[in-house]
C-alpha cells in the first residue's frame, strides 16, 4: 500500500518513515508532503494513496484543516486518516476525531504502537 506522511518537519517524516517500515506494515510506497497543501497536491498526484499520516501544527495548512478539506472529497472508509498528536493533546484528538480522523498516533511511538494503532488498516 502508499502511506502519505505529512509533517513540516523533515525529521520527523524521516523517523514516521523508519518506524513504519519497523511496524510489519504492507508497505510499497511511502510518499512526503511538508504541510496540509502539499498533503492534498500529492492525494491529487497518486490517487492510490490507500492511507495517511498527518502532523497537526503546520504552516500553510495544518493538519486539522487538511483534515477537513480532505473530506470533503473522500470518507473515513475511502481514505483513513491518522493525525499524530503529543501527551496531553487531548482537545487536538478530539477535535480531530469529530472531524473524520480513524485515529491518532502519540508521540513518541514505536514500531508497536504504530502497528496497534494501523494494522488492521495496512495488513
Ligand atoms: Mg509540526
Amino acid at each position: 500500500m502508499k502511506i502519505l506522511i505529512v509533517d513540516d518537519s523533515a525529521t520527523m517524516r524521516k523517523i514516521i518513515s523508519r518506524v513504519l517500515r519497523q511496524a510489519a506494515l504492507n508497505i510499497e510506497t511511502l510518499i512526503e508532503a511538508a504541510n496540509g497543501r502539499e498533503g492534498l497536491e500529492k492525494l491529487q498526484a497518486h490517487p492510490d494513496i490507500h492511507l495517511v499520516v498527518t502532523d497537526i501544527n503546520m504552516p500553510e495548512m495544518n493538519g486539522v484543516d487538511f483534515l477537513r478539506t480532505l473530506r470533503l472529497q473522500k470518507s473515513k472508509e475511502q481514505l483513513p486518516v491518522f493525525m499524530i498528536t503529543t501527551e496531553g493533546g487531548d482537545a487536538m484528538r478530539l477535535a480531530a476525531m469529530a472531524l473524520g480522523a480513524n485515529g491518532y498516533i502519540t508521540k513518541p511511538f514505536t514500531p508497536e504502537t504504530i502497528q496497534a494503532a494501523l494494522g488492521r488498516y495496512a495488513a
